[in-house]
């Protein structure tokens, strides 16, 4: 039995039938549905890579949400996610699926406004994951004590309370010549960890210095503080903010 258009076609009880297309005419169909999809304004994108782990996306649900099936596992996807209604988890989705497609575009404000409602929503360790995958940059107050950093030649005035402030970043020689040519004094606690960061520690007081050294090797890009994320400045910004401050010397001047 042939179609109309020389098909083979299968008939239904209800005299209704269904007209095979060919696998030409079929990946036609699909296409035209991907085109119609794309060239819609109001679609959103597709994301390709889990916004948690950076692995591709290979089905429909993960690309949906933006997020892989054994990181939805990990992070209390199964229990958190099943106690939400049913719009409740399309708003998460959305959101995640919104994280995926800033990180795609390496968009630190976006991801970190995103990373915050993930978050919102009960959703921490997706959203830890989502800032620690896209925020190479971490600074971190901790008391010498706490560090079990002996002080020498009366380095700490305070002692063993006198805060210390660690930075990590990925490792960079910019970073160090940049702030040897500024004068700024800190410690190298690792100059290449098995992750390729940098891990120094700043005198607290020294806050201000780090900045302007971060502001030269890292401008614009995301940092995780203990107050929470940040956008470490440009130089402009950081002329234009600490610059402006008694004492403060601005950058190249
Ligand atoms: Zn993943």
């Amino acid at each position: 039995m042939t179609g109309p258009t020389g098909q083979p076609r299968t008939a239904y009880a209800d005299g209704a039938f269904w007209v095979y297309p060919n696998p030409t005419t079929i990946r036609q169909y699909v296409m035209e549905d991907v085109m119609t999809h794309l060239a819609d304004p109001n679609t959103r994108r597709l994301a390709t890579a889990c916004c948690a782990c950076g692995r591709a996306l290979r089905d429909a649900v993960s690309v949906e949400t933006g997020i892989g099936p054994v990181c939805r596992k990990k992070h209390g996807f199964g229990t958190a996610y099943a106690a939400l209604t049913p719009r409740q988890r399309k708003a998460v989705n959305k959101l995640i699926h919104a994280a995926g497609v800033a990180c795609e575009d390496g968009d630190v404000a976006e991801i970190l406004k995103l990373a915050a409602k993930v978050e919102k929503r009960g959703f921490t360790g997706v959203a830890d994951k989502i800032r620690a995958r896209y925020i190479k940059i971490r600074t971190k107050r901790a008391s010498v004590a706490e560090y079990g950093w002996t002080p020498s030649r009366g380095e700490f005035p305070l002692g063993n309370t006198h805060l210390v402030l660690q930075v990590w970043t990925p490792y960079s020689p910019e970073f160090n010549a940049i702030r040897k040519a500024e004068r700024v004094r800190a410690r190298p606690v690792r100059q290449k960890t098995e992750h390729g960061k940098f891990h120094w520690e700043f005198k607290v007081e020294h806050g201000v210095d780090l900045m302007r050294v971060l502001a030269q090797a890292f401008p614009g890009q995301g940092m995780l503080t203990d107050k929470g994320p940040a956008t470490i400045p440009t130089v402009a910004e950081f002329n234009a903010t600490y610059g402006a401050k008694t004492g403060v010397r601005k950058i190249g001047s």
